[in-house]
């Protein structure tokens, strides 16, 4: 089995700076870091870490070529990722003394996914296999309905908000996640709750009180509480916790046990700084003690 996973690569390029500019200002960054994101590259990791065959589909500039290396590194199979000419997608983070941040965001080549790149990758794809996507890129309601029709798992996790996206690919999931403030988006949106919406496995995580699957074939609900852990960088959590469900799936595991191992991985990732590069793989996630 396998996981498609129409996801945004970006570089996120973090200056230090003595305060944040002021209109006009021309100021000179103390450092400059750059560090691979994204949350589609932070899912495609997150779900090759903990052990499953991940084809990322996605597209960088010419100036992505340490992205797309970065992710095999990790472990994706980045055969599906397309170098165009549009610049990669970036961040540009800016922070100062205090921690406060402004954060620039260039979407560049992840808006400028086709058709023909999605049909070459879907068409790959096995019936069973799963299907994911997120907000930050284009082709998202395509990708959906290609994949219901072929008889994937269509999987979505609603980040950014954007509810006419959201709604667009509705009638096409098997598969929800949610965090809380994403729900009550769609709740205001659609005047119905996230789980009254015809998907059959919707997942709302609750940041430090964890997360709750709802199954509307029976109406049962799921809760699994978040782990005791010191939070120093809560950033990345989210991603590492839906990839890390997802591989659960992938490779068998009931629902209980794949929360409950994303729980464990996004657990470890709210204690360390960082994204993409330190996403836990499964023997860490395995023996962490909490
Ligand atoms: P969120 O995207 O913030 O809802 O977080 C996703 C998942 O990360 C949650 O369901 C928890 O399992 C985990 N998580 C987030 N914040 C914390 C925290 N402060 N302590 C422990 N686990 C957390």
């Amino acid at each position: 089995m396998a996981i498609w996973n129409l996801g945004s690569i970006n570089a996120d390029m973090v200056y230090a700076l003595p305060h944040l500019p002021t209109p006009g200002e021309t100021l000179a960054a103390l450092d400059l870091q750059q560090f691979l994101g994204g949350k589609g590259a932070n899912m495609s990791v997150a779900a090759a870490r903990a052990g499953s065959h991940v084809c990322h589909i996605g597209a960088v500039g010419s100036d992505g070529k340490w992205a797309v290396d970065r992710l095999m590194e990790y472990g994706v199979d980045t055969r599906y990722i397309d170098q165009i000419e549009t610049p990669t997608g970036h961040a540009i983070i800016a922070v100062d003394r205090q921690g406060e941040n402004q954060i620039i965001l260039f979407p560049g080549a992840n808006r400028e996914l086709t058709t023909d790149q999605l049909g070459l990758a879907v068409s790959q794809a096995e019936s069973g296999d799963i299907l994911v996507l997120q907000n930050e890129t284009n082709m998202q309601a395509e990708a959906a309905k290609m994949g219901r029709e072929l008889g994937l798992r269509v999987c979505y996790a609603a980040a950014p908000f954007d509810a006419e996206a959201v709604q667009a690919v509705l009638p096409f999931l098997d598969l929800l996640f949610l965090n809380e403030v994403e729900a009550q988006q769609l709740e205001h949106a659609t005047g119905k709750p996230a789980t009254e919406l015809g998907v059959s496995d919707v997942i709302i995580t609750l940041g430090a009180k964890g997360a709750r699957h709802f199954y509307a074939g029976t109406g049962e609900i799921l809760d699994v509480p978040a782990l005791p852990v010191t939070a120093v960088d809560t950033t990345g959590a989210g991603d590492t916790f839906t990839g890390y469900v997802l591989s659960g799936l992938d490779r068998g595991l009931p629902m209980p046990q794949a929360m409950m191992l994303a729980t464990r991985a996004a657990a470890l990732m709210v204690t360390r700084p960082g994204t993409a590069d330190v996403i836990p793989d499964l023997k860490e996630t395995q023996d962490a003690q909490f």
